[in-house]
Order: structure tokens, then sequence, then C-alpha cells
């Protein structure tokens, strides 16, 4: 069963080619800076042992119509890893925000459409670009399922006392504000794969994941439901990120307006891209971080224990939400490569029974490891993520029910 992964984004589309019957990627490949003459595609074939790059600059890309033709002739023809359209199965597509009516993967249909068009107002720099995508892909793979696999889905099982903000309610009512959580499709795959390396029924595990990349968020899941979550309305609220706030005072906005002379379109842009990480320290990748931390970089360091400090801060949180934890687990960019991160977020746990190992937690791997020492009740886990793969096991699942 082949199956083509779409994350279509503002600028960007990544796409994969799967074949599920092995869990096997025979294509992975981005295209960049779509709207531009100066667009890059990259497109990785078969990649492991026979990995064969295809690499094009400066091509004129001026939509994503442009760009998903750019994917499509990159993955099927002659030559490519699919000789026709029709041996694709179906296509799997990254939805951000899919609102309170989507609760699983869904089968497209111009019903499903339009129900996440109304969605726009909720996350109106993604929908409108996932849109696009699968709009595109309908065209372009005419006769192939397409399936919506929402960020927020798995999300929607938290209880109204977690996801309603104290806020009048008529605005619930008429604009559905409330928490939706993001980074679903993650939070879910890495704790069935961490039920799975601890052999235990995701049913039977209590499990706080942090998704720690550029974009950070936790959850909180109680016998494999999500309870509560960080990200909130929007992909903001919660953990300090790359370029995003995480939580700050709600009077900020006011603040900001009344006294420095900033509208809501720059406070909005402030809040989310000009600040967390890169707005403490001028950076947003930890690997500089760290760099310029051993350089003497004070600004650096507390950069690094404003974000390691909030984490601490969520967990305990979660702690009294679930009561029991059986497992920690950390995923994404910073999750599964930074053992300084990791080790500074459970920093002083051992009372609640977290204690993780130092030699296990700086030990690399691909696959799943606990690094939590053996004296710990709280396993600690890194468990890697892998978004498109768990994209096109929920397409396998709708498509090919047990
Ligand atoms: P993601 O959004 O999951 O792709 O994560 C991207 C982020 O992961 C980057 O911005 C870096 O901050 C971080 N990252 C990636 N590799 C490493 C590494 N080896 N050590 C520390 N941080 C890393």
């Amino acid at each position: 069963m082949k199956v083509v992964v779409i994350n279509s984004g503002s600028s960007s589309i990544k796409f994969q080619l799967l074949e599920m019957d092995k869990e096997e990627v025979l294509a992975t490949g981005l295209v960049e800076r779509i709207g531009s003459s100066e667009a890059q595609v990259r497109c990785t074939y078969r990649p492991g042992e026979q990995t064969e790059e295809k690499h094009i600059q400066s091509i004129n890309c001026p939509d994503h119509r442009h760009g998903m033709r750019l994917a499509v002739q990159l993955l099927v023809g002659p030559g490519r890893p699919v000789a026709d359209p029709g041996a694709i199965a179906a296509v799997g597509h990254r939805i951000v925000h899919g609102g309170e009516e989507f609760h699983q993967p869904t089968l497209i249909s111009d019903e499903v459409l339009a129900a996440i068009e109304k969605n726009i107002p909720l996350a109106p720099l993604h929908n409108p670009a996932n849109l696009d995508g699968v709009r595109i892909a309908r065209e372009l793979f005419a006769e192939v399922p397409q399936v919506a696999v929402f960020d927020t889905a798995f999300h929607q099982t938290i209880p109204p006392e977690a996801y309603h903000y104290a806020l009048p309610a008529h605005l619930y009512r008429q604009w559905r504000v409330r928490r939706y959580g993001f980074h679903g499709t993650s939070h879910k795959f890495v704790a069935g794969e961490c039920a799975r390396a601890m052999q235990r029924p995701l049913e039977e595990l209590n499990l706080i994941t942090l998704h720690l990349g550029n974009g950070c968020s936790m959850t909180a899941i109680e016998k494999g439901r999500s309870v509560d979550t960080s990200l909130g309305l929007t992909p903001l609220e919660g953990l300090v990120m790359g370029s995003r706030s995480g939580d700050v005072d709600p009077a900020m906005h006011a603040f900001l307006a009344r006294n420095c002379g900033m509208d809501i379109e720059s406070i909005d842009h402030l809040l989310n891209n000009e600040s967390g990480l890169k707005g403490l320290c001028g950076m947003n990748d930890m690997r500089d971080i760290h760099a310029a931390i051993a350089a003497g970089d004070t600004w650096a360091e507390l950069a690094l224990a404003v974000q390691t400090y909030r984490n601490r801060k969520y967990i305990g949180a979660y702690l009294a939400v679930l009561g029991r934890v059986d497992a920690v687990v950390f995923t994404a960019g910073i999750g599964e490569n930074d053992p300084v991160v990791r080790a500074r977020t459970l920093a002083g746990l051992e009372p609640l029974g977290i204690a993780i190992d130092t030699e296990r937690n700086h030990c690399r791997s691909a696959g799943p490891r606990r690094i939590s020492s053996d004296d710990s009740r709280v396993a600690v886990w890194v468990v890697p993520t892998n978004e498109e793969l768990a994209i096109a096991r929920e397409v396998r699942a709708l498509l090919t029910p047990a």
C-alpha cells in the first residue's frame, strides 16, 4: 500500500512516499520558498542504503499548484518510485486545525473541505496553505482517496475544565474560543511507541509527553487519551519555543499597546516570531545556544534556564493532573538530541520519583530508549517522533480497518 503524505505550509510543501506494507520510506522531499522565482526543491529516493538525491535550485514556483506539480513529478513517472498515479493507494494531508468538528482522521469530501475552511479564523496562517495542498492533490490524484489528519484531533478528549478559558461564555458559544492543542499526531505517535517499547498496553499507562522542537508542547496522557496540553487556542501558549513566547501575562498586549506604541499585528508578530529563545538571546537553534553558552554568553544561558524551568513547571502541573505517572517522554529536535535540556528539565525532581541516569541520557540511538535510573519510580524515555509515518499509519488504519 503506497501512501503519499503532504504537509503543505505557507511557503513550503514537505512530501513523503511510503510503502506501508513494510513501513518503508521510498522518497522524501521538500519544495521551499514557494511564491518566488528562487524556489528550492530537494528529494531523496530510498533514504538509507541506496540513497539518491535530486536537488533543483532557483526554480520559478509562483504558487502551491506549481509546488505540488514539482513534488508529483519527482514521485510519479518513468524512473520515479511510482510509475503511474494509479499505484498510489491514498494521500494523507497534515491539517493544523480541525476545530471541534474533527476527532479522527477523516476521508476528505467537499463537506470536509468546507468544514476545514470554516476553521480558518482559528489558524489563519496554516489552514489556507493546508487547504491549497488538499485541493491541488485532489486534482493531481483524481481517483485516489485523500485523508485529512488533524494536529488538534488527539486533544479532543481533553475535558471541559481543562479546555475552557475563564472568559465570558459567549466567546466559546459564538467563536469557539477554547484550548485546542497542537502537535497531536506527534504526541499520539510517541505515546504509542513508548508503550510498545515498555511492553505495556497504552490503555494502562499515564504519560507526560514533551514535544520539544522549534515548536514546543507538553501533553498529559491518561490511559492513551490526551487530558491536557500546553498549546491553546493557537500554537502560542505554554512552553518557551524557538521564537514563540509561550505563556505571558494576558495583559501583555494591553501593556505593549499602551506603553510601547505597538498595534495588534506587531504584538502578534512579536510574540510568535521574535520571542522565545530567539527573543531572549537572539538565537533559536539550541545547538547555537550551547555554543554561545560555552563562549560565556549570559543571555544564552538565561534562555536555556527559562526554557527548562518552564518545562519543569509544566511537568509539575501534569503530575498533579495525572496523579500517577508511568513515564515522561521526550521527543522532537531538542527532546531527542539534547541531553542538557533533558537533564535540566528534570533536575531536582527525584523527590517526585523522577531520576535520570547521566550515562544513559548521553547515549544516542535511532529508536526509543530509556534514560531513567533503575530506581526511578517514573520511567523517562526518549522516543523519536515521525509525523509522516504517523500520518501514513492513520491513513492505513482508516482505509483498511482491522
Ligand atoms: P524540530 O522542530 O523537531 O525539527 O526541531 C528543530 C530544533 O531542534 C532546532 O531548532 C534545534 O533547536 C533543535 N536541535 C536539532 N538537533 C539538535 C541537536 N543535535 N542538539 C540540540 N538541539 C537540536
